[in-house]
């Protein structure tokens, strides 16, 4: 920029020098009548009757004319008190100083304490809920039933929901000979059933749905309500529609009855008990992690009762053996954000 203001500095001159000389030499004779003024190039010229040299570094028509040394040595100062490259610059006329050490424009401005060390210390690790915990006992649990009275309970379940679209409830107990019993079958609405529960050595009860909705809230508290008036009746069938079977258990009580009276059920008139609005937000928050379908609500709400420590175990029938095996889910998070996984548990 300066370079190229100085040569058309020195292309001005020229030509003058060019147009005065010609009138000199000339002599008038190509009737030359303008008055140039008399100029004056280069060091000492003073002797030919021109202008003497200024001598200042900022007057353009003389030889010490140095566009650097009158702007102080730097061209580019903007002479900005807000630019901080500018030698004026100075925050307190510019704002005020925030006295910010992340404030680049600010004397306080240091890399270092804004940034911290720098050699950062390992990012702080949440830690997470285990995912396998109570995986022994509610297999154990879910796979006491064996295959046959499965099949054959849930096919009395769907028949019934066949007939009149409700769902449809069965109560497993024990007699004294610690065989399988199967209560009378309830009948229910759309989103419920009534359970039996003083029924001979209840310990578990299967309900279908009657679209493919994954477990729901209204499952979640009605199973802590039954291990509360039942120690023994900690596992809860649903069968959906599409064949699909969940079994959830309670596998530690005691966080159980803790969960549902920290989350209170969430019921208006007739409408589905819902979770509480901190733990609705939160399946609402994974369903674009683990996706609207029905095992992608399954698996937030596996995610969601394992990290607001629910004490319950949510497991999927194996579609080739008919054995549950717990829906698992690691939850890692690294600086507040957390990645969901499904595993396999030992
Ligand atoms: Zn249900």
């Amino acid at each position: 920029m300066k370079k190229k203001y100085y040569i058309l500095v020195l292309a001005f001159l020229c030509m003058l020098v060019g147009q005065s000389s010609y009138a000199q030499t000339s002599g008038g004779d190509y009737g030359w009548d303008i008055d140039l003024p008399e100029i004056c190039v280069g060091a000492g010229c003073d002797d030919d009757g021109g202008s003497p040299d200024s001598g200042d570094p900022c007057d353009i028509w003389s030889s010490s004319y140095d566009y650097n040394t009158c702007h102080g040595g730097n061209n580019n100062d903007t002479g900005d008190p807000c630019d901080p490259l500018s030698s004026a610059y100075n925050p307190n006329q510019c704002g005020g100083d925030t006295g910010d050490p992340c404030d680049p424009y600010s004397y306080a401005y240091d890399y270092t304490v804004c940034y911290g060390e720098t050699t950062n210390p390992d990012p702080p690790i949440q830690i997470d809920p285990e995912p396998c915990d109570g995986k022994l006992e509610a297999e154990n649990k879910s796979n006491s039933i064996p295959n046959n009275i499965q099949s054959s309970t849930a096919d009395a379940l769907d028949a019934a929901s066949a007939i009149d679209g409700f769902e449809h409830g069965i109560t497993f107990g024990k007699d004294a000979n610690g065989q399988i019993t199967q209560a009378p079958i309830r009948d229910g609405g759309v989103y419920n059933v009534p359970v039996t529960q003083n029924w001979p050595g209840a310990f578990a009860a299967v309900h279908n749905h009657v679209v493919d909705y994954p477990p729901s809230a209204g499952d979640v508290y009605t199973a802590v309500t039954l291990v509360s008036n039942n120690p023994n009746f900690v596992t809860s069938y649903i069968n959906l529609p599409n064949g699909d079977s969940y079994a959830m258990v309670v596998t530690n009580p005691e966080l159980a009855k803790e969960f549902v009276t920290k989350y209170p059920k969430d019921q208006t008139d007739n409408n589905p008990p819902e979770f509480p609005i901190v733990i609705f937000d939160h399946l609402q928050d994974l369903v674009p992690i683990m996706g609207s379908s029905t095992e992608g609500k399954i698996n937030a709400i596996v995610a969601t009762l394992d990290k607001y420590k629910s004490g319950i175990s949510i497991l999927k029938k194996d579609s080739v053996d008919g054995s549950y095996v717990k829906i698992a889910i690691k939850q890692t998070t690294i600086n507040g954000i957390t990645n969901y996984q499904l595993i396999n548990c030992p």
